[in-house]
């Protein structure tokens, strides 16, 4: 586990760099130093969503009363996307 690093170069993506490609509908994520771009693989869209979706069901669980689930959900939503980089894989473009 660990932030991906530029499939040509090895240079370490950063988690910022990570960040700001999944918001937007998941831009490419281009190498700072050799430029190649980069596409999230559809098994990182699908675990982001499913994670999302799996820790939002097990809250609906646990009967929360209404004015907390607004809160809850947000910090279900911010703590799958703050960790996300660690899980994100990526792939250059041919
Ligand atoms: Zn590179």
């Amino acid at each position: 586990m660990g932030i991906q690093k530029c499939d040509s170069c090895q240079c370490q993506f950063t988690w910022k760099e990570i960040q700001k490609t999944i918001r937007w509908n998941y831009k490419p994520l281009v190498c700072r130093k050799c430029r190649e771009k980069h596409q999230i693989t559809v098994q990182s869209k699908v675990l982001f969503s499913l994670s999302i979706a799996i820790m939002l069901f097990l809250f609906s669980l646990a009967n929360l009363p209404f004015n907390f689930r607004i809160p809850v959900m947000v910090i279900v939503f911010l703590s799958v996307l703050i960790s996300f980089p660690y899980f994100a894989k990526y792939k250059a473009n041919d």
